[in-house]
């Protein structure tokens, strides 16, 4: 790259999506990157990663946000995928319990592979399906604060709170990288 265009500073953080198969991940990521959502999605789409940029402070932040693309299914995400990963949200789906009850397993996993702080929020998606919602609000909440980490229920079909949960992590991820340089 030309060094004259070198103007300020620029951040790259990988974040990871995780959660069981169909919760709704690809499509979380779309919608944030591309505003697109797809009703009939398969889990293999095969996407690997999309980057979306954000301006904190004046200075280009960029996130690379990675979906499993359905590795999940063989419960054989590589520790490739959690390499490097500065942030990640961990998905459930509010109308399906069993989704709820991984979570701690996908937290352990997540502790295994990374080699950092990693800045997570819960998710709980699939928000507009409130008629058959299986899991509260209030236990995604207490779950989520006894892990200490950030908590949002979120729709990928509506729109609901995406953009907002992928920022929170962004944003904490700039900020904890900031002080540390500071
Ligand atoms: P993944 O396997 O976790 O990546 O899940 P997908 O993104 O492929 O979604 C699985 C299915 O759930 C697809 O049929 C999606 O259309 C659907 N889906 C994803 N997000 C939502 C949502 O917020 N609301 C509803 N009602 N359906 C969703």
């Amino acid at each position: 790259m030309d060094s004259s265009d070198d103007e300020g500073e620029e951040y790259l953080f990988k974040i990871v999506i995780i959660g069981d198969s169909a919760v709704g991940k690809s499509n979380l990521l779309t919608r944030y990157a591309r505003n697109e959502f797809n009703l009939h999605s398969k889990a293999t789409i095969g996407v690997e990663f999309q980057t979306q940029t954000l301006e904190i402070d004046g200075k280009e932040v960029k996130a690379q946000i990675w979906d499993t693309a359905g590795q999940e299914r063989f419960r054989a995400v590589t520790s490739a995928y959690y390499r490097g990963a500065f942030g990640a949200l961990v998905v459930y789906d509010i109308s399906r319990r069993t989704t709820f009850d991984s979570i701690p397993r996908w937290l352990d996993e997540l502790k295994t592979h990374s080699d950092t702080t990693v800045a997570r929020m819960l998710v709980g998606n699939k928000r507009d399906l409130e008629n058959i919602r299986a899991v509260s609000v209030e236990e995604g909440k207490s779950l989520a604060e006894s892990e200490g980490m950030f908590f949002m229920e979120t729709s990928a079909l509506d729109s609901t709170n995406v953009n907002k949960a992928f920022e929170i992590v962004i944003r904490e991820i700039y900020n904890s990288v900031s002080r540390k340089v500071l």
